[in-house]
């Protein structure tokens, strides 16, 4: 047992098999603002042993009223390298890497040597991809989002549902929300970003490859305070899952 994840080796759902399986885990994030960075943050003190942060942006002054690991010396300077840099020198037993480049249909598919894939993004479309990309090659993706003072998690296996049973197509821009418009709430990226990760453990520590008829969509709202999770069945029609048909993946 090593004396840094004595506490989290103790627990019965982890244990010492369980923190072996995270030590041998390779997750890619998608993204390295709120959302990525609180669950990049939560993965390497859990000791997942190699991960990869996607995010070709720099850190600016409005990141920071939801953004735990950045401070105002940061701005300027690339997101996933500060990432890399603070992570290290958190958990330096942890193989961190840090890409500068956005991620899309033609760029993502070189980093997909990974067991898992969590989502830091903040736009749809990014989504789509992410779920064409990862069904396409197997791999169980994390999908979390923000809006305003509430977020999503869902965990999704190759096999379905995912993203799409959800939300069937990409919606027109200016047809759905979006948190330019509405602000978010700084607590939020931080729960749901947290609350992906341990999606991520949960998969990577105790059910991975098992067999589940649906995966759940846990619904967080802050303000006032509600957690759900629901039920998402998988479509028979779905282009991704059940036809493996991946309009996403078609650069024009
Ligand atoms: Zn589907």
């Amino acid at each position: 047992m090593s004396f840094r994840y004595a506490k989290q080796e103790k627990l019965e759902k982890i244990g010492l098999s369980g923190q072996k399986a995270l030590g041998a885990a390779r997750i890619l994030i998608i993204g390295g603002g709120a959302l990525g960075s609180a669950a990049a943050d939560a993965l390497v003190r859990a000791g997942v042993g190699h991960i990869t942060i996607m995010d070709p942006d720099t850190v600016e002054i409005d990141n920071l009223h939801r953004t735990a690991l950045f401070d105002e010396r940061d701005i300027g300077h690339h997101k996933a390298e500060v990432l890399r840099e603070k992570l290290s020198a958190v958990n330096n037993d942890i193989e961190i890497k840090s890409v500068l480049q956005r991620a899309d249909a033609s760029s993502m598919g070189a980093f997909l040597d990974v067991d898992m894939v969590v989502d830091g993004t903040d736009n749809l479309e990014s989504r789509f991809i992410m779920n064409d990309m990862c069904i396409k090659h197997g791999i169980p993706w994390i999908y979390a989002g923000v809006l305003a003072t509430g977020g999503n998690v869902m965990l999704v296996r190759p096999e379905g549902p995912c993203l799409r049973c959800l939300i069937s197509d990409l919606p027109k821009p200016g047809t759905y929300p979006v948190c330019e418009e509405t602000g978010v709430y700084g607590i939020i990226p931080q729960v749901i970003g947290r609350l992906a990760a341990s999606e991520a453990i949960r998969y990577l520590v105790g059910s991975k490859g098992a067999k589940t008829s649906g995966s759940n969509l846990i619904l967080l709202e802050t303000w006032p305070p509600s957690m759900e999770a629901v039920s998402v069945p998988k479509k028979d029609d779905c282009p991704a899952c059940s036809l493996h048909r991946f309009d996403f993946l078609e650069v024009p």
